[in-house]
């Protein structure tokens, strides 16, 4: 006997998430907040986590914790919540609900690795649409056509959208919630350095669910996501849900940071302004060097063409600093790295190493 004989075939011919080892670099590589835990908040923290009771289950039905989200948020009463272990296991219940027989999911690409990745664990047909290779715009003839042809269960669209970094136009993504023939997932898993949102749109459009995480907003660590729909969808999803998903030390920490939300979006406002000053820095950069282009990014992260990506990689590396190649990810991507915005001396660092190349 052996797993070979019992493990799918598909799943023994796939590859785990890979992750790199970032011990000593300056790891600008998964978006992560680069600040640490606001040191005011640290004794308070501890207090908090003191209480928590580590010898029982979580409540299973997180009801605290989803009401804080929807005051934080404004997540309209008519809207359930779920939560879940990351986005990625909201994901992996949305795959696993629409998994009948022919089903379909579709999202643009490139676009974020789980949508295909849970697709294909859960056995459901993943349709892929590309971008359009110039602004990574939707190409909506290319999404009418696969949505008449494939009738998905599922649309993807992150907003703004990894590893590319932009927002789609609302003009498209209202065709699309008005032509899809089931779910659209607005995965706002960037929504903190972002200016819009489709959180208050939910009761206008029955068919949309907007999904989010506090894994970019400074809580990577704590693996939390929840996401925000009508019941019709909601309720079918929450079956799915593993109980006590979301383990009691999460739950504490999500509601202590919940509470002290200004500290956080302080943190991310920087961000915000650091991400402006690494575009431009790239800008000028690329006057001078025939075949780089920074991409205009409204995420913590920005994704810049370079006349060779892997010798740029290389000499990152070889300065200590991790960033996220993704030029083989996607034909469209050639050449391209993936560049997190880090703290005012990280991203310094990151662009002395990078005028050396
Ligand atoms: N959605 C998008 C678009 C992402 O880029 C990521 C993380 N890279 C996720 C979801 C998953 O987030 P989480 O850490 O909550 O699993």
């Amino acid at each position: 006997m052996s797993a070979e004989q019992f493990i799918r075939s598909d799943v023994q011919a796939s590859a785990a998430y890979p992750v790199a080892d970032a011990r000593g670099f300056i790891k600008l590589d998964a978006m992560e907040n680069p600040f640490g835990f606001p040191a005011h908040l640290r004794t308070q923290l501890t207090e908090a986590l003191n209480q928590v009771a580590l010898n029982r289950y979580p409540r299973p039905a997180y009801e605290e914790l989803k009401f804080k989200l929807r005051q934080t948020y404004s997540i309209a009463a008519s809207s359930k919540i779920i939560v879940g272990n990351g986005s990625d296991e909201l994901i992996d219940i949305i795959s696993k609900a629409v998994a009948k027989d022919g089903a379909s999911i579709l999202a643009p690409e490139p676009g974020f690795v789980m949508y295909r990745g849970s697709a294909m664990q859960a056995r459901v047909n993943y349709v892929a649409v590309p971008l359009n290779p110039v602004d990574f715009s939707l190409d909506m003839a290319a999404m009418r056509a696969a949505i008449e042809q494939h009738q998905p269960a599922v649309v993807y669209l992150a907003y703004p959208n990894n590893p590319t970094g932009n927002c789609f136009s609302n003009q498209d993504i209202e065709e699309i919630l008005s032509i899809a023939p089931g779910l659209v997932v607005l995965d706002e898993a960037y929504q903190p350095f972002a200016i819009d949102t489709w959180m208050q749109r939910l009761e206008q459009y029955p068919n949309m669910i907007v999904m989010r995480t506090v894994s970019k907003w400074g809580l990577a660590g704590i693996r939390l996501g929840y996401m925000a729909g009508a019941a019709s969808w909601m309720d079918q999803f929450e079956k799915l849900r593993p109980p006590y998903n979301v383990n009691v030390l999460t739950e504490s920490v999500a509601l202590f940071c919940l509470n002290h939300e200004s500290a956080f979006t302080e943190q991310t406002e920087v961000l915000r302004g650091e991400r402006e000053k690494m575009f431009n820095a790239l800008s000028e950069m690329a006057q001078t060097r025939p075949g780089m282009h920074p991409f205009a990014s409204s995420a913590n992260f920005v994704l810049t063409r370079f006349p060779d990506s892997a010798a740029t990689f290389a000499k990152l590396k070889a300065d200590r600093i991790l960033v996220k190649s993704v030029s083989a990810m996607h034909p469209s991507l050639h050449n391209c790295l993936r560049l997190t915005v880090g703290s005012p001396a990280e991203n310094t660092a990151l662009l002395a190493s990078l005028a050396n190349v």
